[in-house]
């Protein structure tokens, strides 16, 4: 998880919304991706921290599947990274604050609850959520 707020201050410094995130194997303990969120940098509105770490780890790897892999995001997943995290088959994901307006694992759609999702993770919330929601309250309040 340090190294997701690695990359979430990463992203504040660049002017993006500070959410990072890694993709790791746990079996060995290699990172196979690692990405803040770069949606104003590149103008791409599914530039998610997660959606990076993903393509980054499935290019890596040369598979659209992680299965095995474990996902680490400063921030709950919304609907779109709730999906690709689906689609990709990662076995677990752990976030750090809760994201009651965004959020779409334990709020919202709760994606990874319903029979239309075909694969869920094993998803815990709440590590360093202190650390995660300080490090966005600071960044939107520099912006006000
Ligand atoms: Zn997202």
């Amino acid at each position: 998880m340090d190294l997701a707020f690695a990359e979430a201050e990463k992203a504040a410094a660049r002017g993006e919304v500070p959410v990072g995130a890694v993709v790791v194997d746990p079996a060995t303990g290699r990172v196979l991706g690692a990405a803040g969120n770069r949606t104003e940098e590149l103008s791409d509105p599914t530039a998610h921290a997660e959606v990076l770490a993903i393509r980054q780890a499935a290019s890596a790897l040369n598979s659209p599947r992680l299965p095995g892999l474990d996902l680490y995001v400063t921030l709950e997943p919304c609907a779109m990274c709730a999906g690709a995290i689906s689609f990709a088959r990662l076995r677990r994901v752990y976030f750090a604050a809760y994201d009651p307006k965004g959020g779409a694992v334990d709020h919202g759609p709760r994606f990874f609850q319903q029979p239309t999702c075909h694969h869920a993770p094993h998803a815990y919330g709440g590590f360093g959520e202190a650390r995660a929601a300080a490090l966005l309250r600071d960044f939107f309040k520099d912006r006000r």
